[in-house]
């Protein structure tokens, strides 16, 4: 019973929690429920759960990402060393995700994707507006830093506590009174974060149990082949992509990351919410894969914001299926302008379930697609949602990882500890 709470068995009670909220809601899916009609187990009881948890960690994430960043703003010991790491985190949280969605078409055009798969346009999906790429990035910049943090608009509070972090480095005595109420207010919201991760088990069982239930896995087997591709695309981009490239600019070992990485993994995946995730992921940066403060504070938030290589990968095969299905030839210039704009939507695109989906309607706009097409794919999205964010997470954590490392900004004791250095200040 002990063991249930004690955070050294954490892994495996998620693992626990998830396996069991599967089977449970697969036998109420047995039984019956539906999005309709979910049931009170469903529908109530693993919904107030899992929302509860969700929001506690929803909650905080405005509040880490304000003081974390000023935090590690206004500690670097060098203004312009800002640049350089925002330079090269910028290059490789780009560069990733043009390499996603190249991998994803790839597969998908070898694999014929879509080629005899009859489509039916008779659906009920109606696209939301999707914004255009001007509204994208005047959107980066804070008009109101209050508002900015109301709506949860992560960009716009990136900006805003980099500016601040910047001028209290500036402002000498009384930049460093604030820097010490900022910090210590700090650690006191990341410690709410390890506390909440011990509801975790719970939390994951309410919100997979859930899923199950309601999903209803018959539409995957029509879908077989798009489901299939997607999912081989984001598992390739996660083991193989990330951890040639881990290795090549860090030197540090892959198998070790992805062990280090399994609590924030299963914790995406379960809740389909890079946002919800965030504060999991930048403790973990920090008490697990070494990533200094000054790092983590900058690459986690900007991250789970921008760079989205799961929904890319998403956006890109869903394209070439679509294009296929329908006879439409993409050519290669066609193919050109869905990695541009599948990369700039992944940007544009918040880190909450599912908006994947609506930001795809941009990419087909460009391209000339029919938005009506969307709502085919629509049965099976939830479940590669949840791969693709724990895909999403993954890419900011190496990154940020290779960027902390080339920094010298990266303990390796940590990276190498079995359990979370909790205790460690980095
Ligand atoms: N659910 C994804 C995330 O939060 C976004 C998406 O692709 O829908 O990372």
């Amino acid at each position: 019973m002990n063991s249930l709470f004690d955070p050294r068995y954490l892994t495996r009670n998620i693992l626990i929690g998830m396996a069991l909220g599967a089977t449970i809601g697969t036998a109420l899916n047995m039984a019956g429920a539906t999005p309709e009609a979910p049931g009170f187990i469903a529908g109530e009881l693993f919904q107030l759960l899992g929302d509860v948890f969700v929001r506690s960690l929803q909650v905080l994430v405005v509040p880490l990402v304000l003081l974390s960043l000023i935090v590690g703003t206004a500690s670097l010991d060098d203004v312009r060393k800002l640049g350089r790491i925002g330079v090269k985190t910028l290059v490789f949280y780009i560069g990733t995700t043009a390499a996603a969605i190249t991998i994803a078409m790839l597969l998908a055009v070898v694999f014929r994707a879509g080629s005899g798969f009859e489509l039916n346009l008779e659906s009920s999906f109606s696209a939301k507006e999707s914004p255009g790429l001007r509204s994208v990035l005047t959107n980066i910049f804070p008009k109101n830093p209050f508002a900015a943090m109301a709506e949860g608009n992560m960009l716009q509070v990136i900006v805003f506590a980099i500016l601040i972090g910047i001028s209290m480095c500036l402002a000498g005595a009384p930049g460093q009174r604030v820097l010490a109420i900022a910090k210590d207010l700090n650690e006191v919201v990341m410690k709410l974060v390890v506390v909440l991760m011990l509801a975790a088990p719970f939390g994951v069982f309410a919100l997979v149990g859930k899923t199950f239930a309601i999903q209803g896995f018959g539409t995957i087997a029509a879908l077989g082949q798009y489901f299939g591709l997607v999912l081989g695309a984001l598992l390739l981009h996660a083991f193989i992509t990330y951890g040639i490239i881990l290795k090549v600019f860090s030197g540090l070992s892959p198998v070790r990351f992805f062990k280090q990485m399994r609590r924030v993994q299963l914790f995406a995946f379960s809740t389909a919410s890079s946002n919800a995730t965030l504060p999991l992921n930048l403790e973990n940066a920090e008490h697990n894969l070494g990533v200094k403060r000054s790092i983590g504070s900058f690459t986690i938030p900007l991250g789970a914001t921008i760079n989205m290589d799961g929904t890319a990968i998403m956006q890109g095969v869903a394209t070439v299926f679509i294009s296929t299905a329908l006879g439409v030839e993409l050519g290669v210039q066609g193919y050109l302008m869905v990695i541009l704009t599948a990369t700039l939507a992944s940007v544009g695109t918040a880190g909450v379930p599912g908006v994947g989906l609506v930001m795809l309607a941009m990419v087909f706009n460009q391209v000339g697609l029919p938005l009506e097409a969307i709502g085919v794919i629509l049965g099976v999205d939830r479940l590669l949602d949840m791969v693709r964010t724990a895909v999403n997470v993954t890419g900011d954590a190496v990154v940020s990882t290779i960027v902390a490392k080339s920094e010298g900004e990266f303990s390796q004791a940590i990276f190498d500890a079995e359990e979370p250095q909790w205790e460690e200040r980095t």
